[in-house]
């Protein structure tokens, strides 16, 4: 009954942990790529055990067991964009490069190296594999400040958004989230070395799942057509107005409201 007529989404996949707290990873993911009239297909990298404060453990995935759900994916149609979150361990860097060479499709990373709470979420050898290995492959990368501030080895952030750019070639864009001040500045360095500044204003509270939230969102613009000003524009315009709705569900920070438009 349901043939040519049928909605057609486009899908983005969506490499990331599973946060059973509800706020970050694949749960950020799904709703902020549905809220982008795109599909998200969820490929999950580690679980964790967390609340809404902070990360206790995170268990990887086998890369063996990443690679056979992600044959079946590319299998079964195109990917329009390809969205990574929090990497398991540096053993998952190989089959998920593999899998961006396959897929033809814009890649959006959020580095994920520590989490709000302040737990550490990535061993030293996952953020030197994902510098070395999976950078060089990488559209947009997404740090916030502070994992601007590691991963390049540098103060300020401008000069950390141009020393990763160096790596990749591509776009960055650096997340003010965690910092200070009234603003919420973010930085982006397109690929061709333009820098663009973003200011919004800031809320007065504490989010889990906020950087998630806006990579995934980029990436579900790409999937929809959109291009890199555009979708790093509307990206941001949606998690703010998610931050600004946000609830809660649990005993500490926030969670973005992604269903609200
Ligand atoms: N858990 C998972 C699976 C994540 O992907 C992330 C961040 O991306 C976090 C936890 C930490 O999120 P937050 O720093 O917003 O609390």
């Amino acid at each position: 009954m349901f043939t040519e007529f049928v909605d057609r989404r486009p899908r983005v996949l969506c490499l990331s942990g599973h946060d059973p707290s509800g706020g970050a990873g694949i749960h950020a993911d799904l709703e902020a790529i549905a809220a982008q009239g795109a599909h998200a297909l969820t490929v999950i990298t580690a679980l964790t055990a967390q609340d809404s404060r902070d990360v206790r453990r995170v268990l990887p995935v086998a890369p063996a067991q990443l690679a056979e759900q992600i044959d079946l994916l590319l299998a079964d149609g195109a990917i329009a964009a390809i969205k990574i979150g929090l990497l398991g361990d540096a053993a998952q860097i190989p089959p998920i490069v593999d899998t961006i060479r396959r897929a033809g499709a814009p890649v959006v990373c959020d580095p994920v190296l520590r989490a709000g709470g302040g737990a550490n979420l990535s061993a030293a050898a996952t953020s030197a594999a994902l510098l070395d290995g999976l950078l060089p492959h990488v559209d947009l990368l997404t740090p916030n400040a502070a994992e601007a501030r590691r991963l390049s080895g540098l103060d300020d952030d401008v000069a950390a958004a141009r020393a990763l750019r160096e790596r990749s070639g591509r776009h960055v864009l650096v997340t003010g989230g965690d910092e200070t001040g009234d603003d919420v500045r973010n930085v982006w360095l397109d690929a061709d070395g333009w820098i663009r500044e973003f200011r919004w204003p800031r809320l007065a509270a504490r989010f889990h799942g906020a950087g998630c939230t806006l990579a995934s969102a980029i990436a579900g613009r790409l999937a929809a057509g959109d291009g890199w000003a555009a979708a790093i524009e509307a990206g941001q315009r949606y998690t703010h107005g998610a931050l600004a709705g946000a609830y809660r569900a649990g005993g500490g920070r926030l969670i973005p409201n992604r269903s609200a438009r």
